[in-house]
């Protein structure tokens, strides 16, 4: 597939697939780079990020299909400093890895935390972050008479589209009649909550169609509370909150307050469920946290959704010969005797719990850093 038509499928579907490459031979290369900066000093900064990845993994490097890679890499690389690539993003992430037929290039419109890798699968910890924080998000600015649907990508990329119900019977005001009156917002009335029902089913549809899990509603209190009562669940339960708005307001204006309040909903939910799954760990419920623990889960397919610290680099070893995963450097498994490799032990669990249908969150968070840096809700317990 071509980095073009990559761009442009899901970013859930990506991590998916990614999870499933099978650590093998072929080495894989993954940078995750910034590509919004405040001045030329942090470009340049980004510019020294690369080139220092490159001559190291170089130096290392030791067939073809590698180093074929890593030209592809610092290619893209150029473009993207350059900015003659992907102007608008704010982040782009690169897997490369000739042998599996992989060249992804992922634009986001937050920055990523830089990495750059070379392993034996791709490292997912960053992605997995991203894929929640960068999430597509469709706000929703309705009135008795009007919508307007901006739908925003992963990438940034906003689309808006206007639906707009022509009251009939408006223009017949002015009757002396209690009777006429009395019909009249009865009529309306009526037609308001049709104009919702047709809103509301376009909204449930476009979340539907493409993918949107973060919904935010935006106008008038009044029309807002009415308007939310006429979602079908599965689209109300996406409703992450409601924010001010005017029907004549800018679409970036909407999109920029919805994005805050997003971005904060999901900081509240991740603080709420990590205390959550920390007492469940400490009580011997259907959690586990600390490193032994978690990764004694992982390997038994065992973990519903894992949390992972923001930035968490904590160096592990897989078994080449029986897959067990543990921290520290032993070059020996503990458990079969047989070689181990060098591995990150963030991105060797969420790909593992994403292959084995987990789920993963990537929590910015002092009481998950304080416990080794991750945790675990269980499918059942252990
Ligand atoms: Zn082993």
């Amino acid at each position: 597939m071509s980095a073009a038509t990559r761009d442009a499928a899901g970013l859930r579907e990506l991590l998916d697939e990614l999870a499933r490459v099978e650590s093998g031979a072929s080495r894989v290369v993954s940078a995750y780079l910034t590509t919004r900066w405040a001045d030329e000093q942090q470009r340049e900064r980004t510019r020294v990020f690369i080139k220092q990845a490159l001559t190291a993994a170089r130096a290392d490097a030791i067939d073809g299909d590698l180093l074929d890679d890593l030209e592809w890499v610092e290619v893209e690389g150029e473009r993207l400093v350059a900015q003659s690539e992907l102007p608008a993003a704010a982040g782009v992430a690169l897997f490369a890895c000739r042998p599996l037929g992989l060249r992804v290039r992922r634009p986001f419109r937050i920055p990523c935390d830089e990495r750059f890798v070379v392993g034996d699968r791709p490292a997912l910890a960053e992605l997995a972050r991203l894929a929640t924080e960068a999430a597509p998000l469709l706000v929703v600015f309705v009135d008795g008479e009007h919508a307007r649907l901006i739908s925003v990508g992963v990438a940034g990329d906003q689309d808006e589209i206007d639906l707009r119900h022509d009251v009939i019977g408006r223009h017949r005001q002015g009757g002396w009649a209690l009777l006429a009156q009395s019909r009249y917002h009865r009529h309306i009335e009526a037609t308001r909550a049709r104009h919702f029902d047709a809103v509301a089913d376009a909204v449930a549809s476009t979340c539907e169609a493409r993918g949107i899990d973060h919904l935010v509603l935006a106008g008038e209190d009044r029309a807002v509370a009415l308007f939310r009562k006429h979602l079908p669940p599965p689209a109300a339960a996406r409703v992450v909150g409601t924010v001010p708005g005017t029907r004549y307001e800018t679409a970036s204006n909407l999109v920029a307050r919805a994005l805050d309040l997003v971005a904060e909903a999901v900081k509240g939910e991740h603080a709420v469920v990590v205390t959550a799954v920390l007492v469940d760990a400490a009580k011997g419920g259907r959690a586990v946290a600390g490193m032994e623990s978690v990764l004694d889960a992982v390997g038994r397919g065992a973990v519903h959704r894992v949390f992972v610290a923001r930035g968490l680099d904590a160096p592990g070893r897989r078994c080449v010969q029986c897959g067990a995963v543990q921290p520290g450097a032993d070059a020996r498994c503990r458990r079969c005797g047989g070689a181990t490799r060098a591995i990150s032990l963030a991105d060797e669990v969420v790909a593992r719990v994403i292959a084995d249908g987990g789920a993963v969150a990537v929590v910015a968070s002092p009481a998950l850093s304080e416990v080794g840096g991750l945790a675990a809700q269980l499918r059942y317990p252990l």
